[in-house]
This record gives structure tokens, C-alpha cells and sequence, in this order.
């Protein structure tokens, strides 16, 4: 991962958390028995790792800078102890909030202009990874600046008077996304004081773009909110991962050429018969995925006899099961599929494979299999008369 990675995160860890009461900083108070410091730091960790990054354990990870209060130093020390990775040093804070980001970007002087800051502070653990994904997304174009920002739901209204029109409120969040030039810019010039880091860069003009965010990406600051989180905590830590299995035949139709497999078109001397375009790999995947959620089959949704699917990409089949998993709250983690067949050749196309089932199932293509076997020669599948597919998928639902 190292230096090359898509952005780094600094985490605001600095301040003593009053209002959370207690003896232990708030960095470092425990949510399920791990400090919440510890919890942030993987919250990001997880993304790099959603992103595609492999990281080893004992590895050194450079994008993740992390402020903290001089006097902290042993609580620091004690919460990262339980990460498998380690951080660069950490940034001594400022006398508050503002102070210790300033401190940290100057830290940051090696890294360029145009590289990808995240600011983020320590006590919002429950940060989702799809937030930050979409949140540094956000800096592709002309924009340099964005936060995490949350609709508001609840009525809103002046104490003794009327209710405020929440339709344009938004909750800001972090992290929030910037350029370093505009960070940088933002805390050289600041003379005022900010709650965020994104308000001292509208302040210069610049134009500061809301990436929607999980309401539940809170931030502890109260007992209650400690409490709240402890719940959150346990109700996440409650997932039950089902497996489903899919599995599919097609014959093979020597009048035309060239098949459809996992949405990528294969050249080959025969073509598949079916109703459909005859994607026996996305038939056995959509199958599997509907497995999960005790949904019937393929037929059940898409009837062969419904005259509206025929000669149809099988990729509408696919994304309404996935769109019927995620209704459930399920989520994807993994998926498999074997081709059963003398030809065609798999492998050479197991990467285009990988592509396409990655950008309809959400997965890095670490996280799908592609594989294929013959039956030696045994059976109609031996003497090339049709191709079977199967798949697993393993989809995390909360319990
Ligand atoms: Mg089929």
C-alpha cells in the first residue's frame, strides 16, 4: 500500500472529551472493550483494504497520521497495540481542535498539492466504509473539497416559535475531503475560529461539496452517545453470513458462434441455446445470491415462458437479485463460480470476468473466484454437448 495509496487520513485525536465525563480521554475510551481510536483507525484500514490494497500484518501503513495530546502518549500507544498494522508517528496537538489539525498539516509537508487529505475526527468510529469511498470520490474533477454531511430528519424548530424548514439541512460529518493545497491554504489564512475544517475553506470562497452520509456515522461526544454506541457496537457485531448455491446448464448450439459468460462475450466455434442470451455463470450467480434470502429461482422472477426475457442480457437477471439482497440488508462479501465444460477456454477471460461481476456485486476482485474443470471427457459435458456453471456467494446480514 505505502505512499502510493489513493488519499491519507489524518485522525483528530487530541482532545480530552469533557463532556464525555470520566477519567480516560475520550480517544480512548472503550466501545465493546476496544478504545474508540482503534476503532476509527480500522474503519480506514478496512476501506484501503475494500479498495483493492492487500495489507500484512505487521505492516507499516504511511496514509493513516494521527493527532494526539502530548500527555496521551501511553493511552496512544496501548490502542494501536491492538491493530495489526503499524502508524507513523504521531502529531502532537494544538491547544484545540483547530490547533492540532493545523499541527498535523504541517507535519504533512511531504505530502503534494494535489494528493487527497481526509480530516476525520477520532469519535466517530462508525464511519462507513462506502462513505469514505464515495467521499474521495468526490474529489474527482474540478471539485477540491467535500464532506460527509447527513439529511436532517427530525423536525427542527425555535425554542417558542416556528418550525424550521429542514429540507436544505444537512448535519455535517467528517471525514471531509480536500486537496492539500486548499487544506494548507484554509489554516495558513484562518484568523477566525471554525468548528470544521470544511467551513474555513468556504470561507475562502471555495465551494464545499455534501457526499451524503450514514446517519449513524455519529459522533461521541455525551455518556448517552457512549451508551448509543456500545448498542451500535453489539447490534454490528451481530452478523449472520448465509451461503447460497447456484448451479445452471446450458446446451450448446453449433448453428451459431461465439457465447456470453459472466457478461463477457467469448469467441468460440458454438453458442449457448437458451431463452435468454444463456449466461449460464450469471443463471448459477443470480440463483445463488436469491439462496440467501429464501427467494425461489431465476424462473421465479423471470419466467422462460414470459416472451419479454428472451434473447435478454442476463445482467438485468443478476442485478435484481443483488438489488433483492441489499433490500434485506445483506452484504455481499464473496462470490465463486466454477464452469463445468471441454470448452471454452475460462482463464483467458477470467480477468474481464472479474471486472464486470466486481462492478455489478460491489467486490474487489480479490474477492471473486473464477474458475473452471472438465469432467474428463465423462458424460454430455465430456462430449461437449453444453457448459454448467456453478456459483456460491457469501452475503452478511444483520442477525
Ligand atoms: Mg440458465
Amino acid at each position: 500500500m505505502k505512499e502510493n495509496h489513493p488519499f491519507h487520513v489524518l485522525i483528530v485525536a487530541a482532545g480530552s472529551g469533557t463532556r464525555l465525563g470520566g477519567e480516560v480521554p475520550k480517544a480512548y475510551r472503550e466501545i465493546s472493550g476496544t478504545p474508540i481510536l482503534t476503532r476509527t483507525v480500522r474503519a480506514f484500514l478496512k476501506t484501503f483494504e475494500a479498495q483493492g490494497a492487500t495489507i500484512a500484518s505487521g505492516e507499516r501503513v504511511e496514509n493513516i497520521h494521527i493527532v494526539i495530546a502530548a500527555e496521551h502518549r501511553a493511552l496512544y500507544e496501548a490502542a494501536m497495540a491492538q491493530l495489526p498494522v503499524t502508524l507513523p508517528a504521531p502529531i502532537i496537538g494544538g491547544k484545540d481542535r483547530k490547533g492540532s489539525v493545523y499541527n498535523g498539516i504541517k507535519s504533512l509537508s511531504h505530502l503534494k498539492n494535489e494528493d487527497i487529505l481526509l480530516i476525520h475526527d477520532a469519535a466517530r468510529p462508525f464511519v462507513r466504509m462506502d462513505d469514505i469511498s464515495n467521499l474521495v470520490k468526490a474529489l474527482e474533477g474540478n471539485c477540491v473539497a467535500a464532506t460527509l454531511a447527513a439529511p436532517v430528519s427530525d423536525t427542527l424548530r425555535r425554542e417558542g416559535g416556528e418550525t424550521v424548514d429542514r429540507s436544505s439541512l444537512f448535519a455535517i460529518q467528517t471525514p471531509q475531503a480536500f486537496r492539500v493545497r486548499i487544506i494548507r491554504q484554509a489554516h495558513e489564512k484562518a484568523v477566525e475560529s471554525f468548528t470544521d475544517d470544511a467551513g474555513m475553506v468556504e470561507a475562502l470562497g471555495i465551494p464545499v461539496r455534501l457526499v451524503e452520509g450514514a446517519r449513524d456515522n455519529i459522533k461521541i461526544t455525551t455518556p448517552k452517545d457512549l451508551i448509543m454506541a456500545e448498542e451500535m457496537a453489539m447490534a454490528k457485531e451481530r452478523i449472520q453470513t448465509r451461503t447460497g448455491m447456484g448451479f445452471d446448464v446450458h446446451a450448446f448450439d453449433t448453428s451459431r458462434k461465439n457465447m456470453i459468460l459472466c457478461g463477457i462475450e467469448i469467441p468460440c466455434d458454438r453458442a449457448l441455446a437458451g431463452h435468454s442470451d444463456a449466461d449460464a455463470g450469471l443463471h448459477a450467480l443470480t440463483d445463488a445470491l436469491l439462496g440467501t434470502i429464501g427467494q425461489g429461482d431465476i424462473g421465479s422472477f423471470f419466467p422462460p415462458s414470459d416472451p419479454r426475457w428472451k434473447g435478454v442480457n442476463s445482467m438485468i437477471f443478476l442485478e435484481k437479485a443483488v438489488s433483492l439482497v441489499h433490500e434485506k440488508g445483506g452484504r455481499i462479501v464473496h462470490a465463486d463460480i466454477t464452469f463445468i465444460c471441454e470448452i471454452p477456454k475460462i482463464g483467458p477471460h477470467r480477468t474481464a470476468m472479474q471486472e464486470v461481476l466486481g462492478a455489478a456485486l460491489g467486490l474487489p476482485p480479490g474477492q471473486i473466484g473464477i474458475k473452471a474443470t472438465t469432467t474428463e471427457g465423462l458424460g454430455f459435458l465430456g462430449r461437449k454437448e453444453g457448459l454448467a456453471a456453478q456459483a456460491l456467494v457469501s452475503v452478511e446480514f444483520p442477525a
